[in-house]
């Protein structure tokens, strides 16, 4: 369908290398830094700012200090031929004293060019004290006195990659911000007058025009405003397609608890108030008319797989069928492992799809599947391919959907008809943070976990202790204990992340031969599903060395140790997954948290944290008041929104109120029909939520 962007935005729209100075080897680096059309360099705000009002007279200039002098230049003395470590150096002054501009490499013609002997020039840098005379090392400008109001200002600093000239990207910025256009007002007038917030085009002029510190924070009324216009197209986005979801046609599912009856009595357990509750609230939503979209949030290890085989088996008695999907196919396997034998109690039929299975085998499994034979299907995202048919599709269960992209979720249910959808994650969100990803979900959380869970011992140790980790991986691989080493994440280089794996599995492999096995992820999937498949099997290696995040939620309920290297480098939601994955069995888990010292104080008050505490949630909302929502849980990888301008650790204020807000307009608007209904079309535009605008009946 082709966009209906308002055209007032095109210009914005438009590449970046439209504007002056950024060609195709530039483009590459300006996307690295903004993005690659002319709106992303508005988003890309200064983090600080160079003030070059001062203009001393050249005895008067402080060393150390940003200064704008008026020289007259007086001599040019070039480097001895062949010694090209000796600097260009050009004499100035005025009638106070003397100054030597100092270029490194210098080019003799640009040079007599830019600094003709005895013509006045304006330059400004920062200038220095060497062997008691004033010099200034490649000054940041240059120019005729008449071109003084080029120079004489506050200049903004932005955010850069190496290779991209702050000026280039200045200008490129400037000339992005002289396309923007006056917008229609999108915000309330009353609450915009309230916030004492400018016009749109006024905010982002002046966020990029900051005069001093105080104008940089994120809290100015220009900052404040922009921040709010992006997380309202957020909010109002993610109401947008609740509101679709709800008036898309669900259907009543209602199990009569024939089935649930006989698997529950089969539990070796019963299920806690949490599990209960969680499952009255799913009840409730595939019993009504309208689609389920639910969240079921829960720590590794709370339980979540029970709560979603009731569920399914609710869609089973109310004569439909179910998906689980899974993101690995290993977890796939060990799903359809847990749950075949307790659906047999019932008479339910679960079917594992598999890669691994193919040929007549396959199409008697899709058979099975499309007739209805089956009624639980098990797998990975290979259950959204074509060939996979449902009879009825009544409930699909997605699990730790970070896996997946956000929009895969809708996906699988779309082989159904108003099939009922519902998410388990066991990344622990914190609120605001689950606002912004999944306002369009209602949230269930499994807060409490099954009794008998012992504490994991956590603690942390200096990398010099290495020696002592390998004695005490010895004691417990002799134990019959199962061990997790998890080797450094080092973002920019696999290589190096392997090398440093496959150095500690030599290390391991020295003392403990072959109890000892590696995983990383440059093993195809399949090598990698084995080695975790024998690390898992009674008997097999009993220490499992990874480079990358161990599969998330494979149960191998012996494992007793985690250790973690550089744990400093690891998310706090990630180190508390890969600890998750110890002392599940009834046996006390450790887990050792290495980290190289010295730590920075952020660091050292992230890990004590994961010492003091194992609540998922409390981790998350410490770990983001910490770090800040950019990089929280990983963002990038985990499917959150990542915010241009706003910041959930500054902003949430304006994120409830942007839910609020949104929530309120379209119980106005339902259609954004509104004149500020039609602004508020733009604003979506603008922030490129456009999935968002084609809920609208005239989108
Ligand atoms: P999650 O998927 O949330 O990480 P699981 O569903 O794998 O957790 O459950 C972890 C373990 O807890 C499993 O071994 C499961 O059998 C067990 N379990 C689940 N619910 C209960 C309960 N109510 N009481 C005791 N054990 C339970
Ligand atoms: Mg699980």
């Amino acid at each position: 369908m082709a966009s209906l962007r308002p055209s007032i935005l095109n210009p914005l729209f438009a590449a970046a290398t439209t504007l002056p100075g950024i060609g195709p080897r530039l483009s590459v680096l300006v996307e690295k830094v903004a993005g690659t059309k002319v709106v992303d360099l508005l988003w890309h705000l200064p983090s600080g700012l160079t003030d070059r009002r001062f203009t001393p007279k050249v005895g008067d200039a402080p060393a150390g200090k940003i200064a704008t002098l008026t020289v007259e230049v007086l001599a040019h003395a070039q480097p001895p031929p062949g010694n090209r470590r000796v600097p260009y150096k050009i004499t100035c002054g005025d009638a106070t004293g003397k100054l030597t501009l100092v270029f490194f490499h210098g080019d003799q013609d640009y040079l007599e060019r830019m600094l003709p002997v005895g013509d006045t020039r304006m330059i400004s840098g920062k200038v220095e004290v060497f062997d008691g005379k004033r010099q200034m090392t490649h000054p940041d400008h240059i120019v005729p006195v008449a071109q003084a109001h080029q120079v004489l200002r506050v200049e903004p600093i932005y955010p850069l990659t190496e290779g991209l000239s702050p000026k280039i990207l200045e200008k490129a910025i400037a000339a992005a911000l002289a396309k923007a256009p006056e917008m229609p007002e999108w915000q309330d007038a009353p609450y915009r007058a309230r916030q004492n917030w400018p016009a749109w085009i006024d905010a982002l002029r002046t966020a990029h025009a900051p005069q001093n510190e105080t104008d940089l924070a994120l809290l100015t009324p220009a900052r404040s405003r922009l921040a709010y216009d992006e997380l309202l197209s957020n909010q109002l986005a993610l109401a947008l397609m609740r509101l679709k979801r709800r008036k898309a046609r669900g259907r009543s599912l209602q199990g009569d608890g024939s089935l649930r009856k006989k698997v529950e009595a089969a539990l070796p357990y019963k299920l806690t108030g949490a599990q209960q509750r969680t499952l009255a609230e799913i009840d409730t939503d595939m019993r009504s008319e309208d689609r389920m979209l639910r969240l079921l949030q829960g720590d590794v290890g709370s339980g979540k797989t029970v709560v979603a085989l009731m569920a399914m088996l609710a869609a089973v008695e109310s004569g439909t069928q179910a998906a689980l999907m899974v993101p690995t196919e290993i977890l796939a396997q060990q799903h359809a492992e847990t749950l075949q034998p307790l659906a047999a109690v019932a008479g339910v039929k679960i079917a594992l799809i598999s890669g691994r299975v193919k040929g007549a085998a396959r199409a008697a499994l899709l058979e099975a599947v499309r007739s209805g034979d089956v009624q639980i299907v098990i797998g990975t995202h290979a259950l959204f391919q074509k060939d996979i048919e449902f009879a009825d599709l009544g409930l699909a269960v997605i699990d730790e959907q970070h896996r997946f992209g956000v929009h895969q979720r809708l996906e699988l249910a779309d082989k159904g008809r108003g099939t009922d959808v519902l998410v388990m994650t066991a990344t622990p969100i914190p609120r605001t943070l689950a606002l912004t990803a999944y306002g369009d979900m209602d949230v269930s959380r499994l807060d409490e976990k099954p009794p008998g869970r012992k504490p994991v011992d956590t603690r942390l140790i200096s990398l010099d202790r290495l020696d002592e980790m390998v004695d005490a991986v010895s004691r417990a691989v002799a134990k019959g204990g199962k061990v997790y080493w998890v080797c450094p994440l080092v973002e920019e280089s696999e290589t190096i992340d392997l090398a440093a794996a496959e150095e500690r599995f030599r290390t391991l492999q020295y003392v403990l031969g072959d109890k000892v096995t590696l995983v990383h992820g440059k093993m195809k999937p399949a090598a990698k599903d084995a080695a975790m498949e024998a690390f898992q099997m009674p008997g097999g290696p009993q220490v499992l060395v990874a480079t990358t995040v161990i599969e998330v939620g494979v149960d191998v309920p012996d494992a007793t140790i985690m250790i973690v290297e550089h744990a400093e480098r690891f998310g706090l939601a990630q180190l508390h997954q890969l600890r998750g994955r110890v002392g599940r069995g009834g046996r006390e888990g450790t887990c050792l948290l290495l980290y190289s010292s010295p730590l920075t104080e952020t660091a050292k008050a992230r890990l004590k944290i994961m010492r003091d505490t194992e609540d998922g949630f409390v981790i998350a909302e410490e770990d983001l008041r910490l770090r800040g929502g950019g990089e929280v849980l990983g963002t990038r990888q985990s499917g959150l929104p990542v915010f241009r301008i706003a910041d959930i650790t500054v902003h949430g204020d304006l994120l409830a109120t942007a839910r609020d807000d949104a929530k309120l307009i379209l119980s106005l608007d339902a259609d954004l029909e509104t004149e500020r209904g039609q602004a508020l079309r733009t604003l979506l535009y603008l922030f490129e939520q456009d999935d968002a605008i084609r809920t609208l009946r005239s989108g």
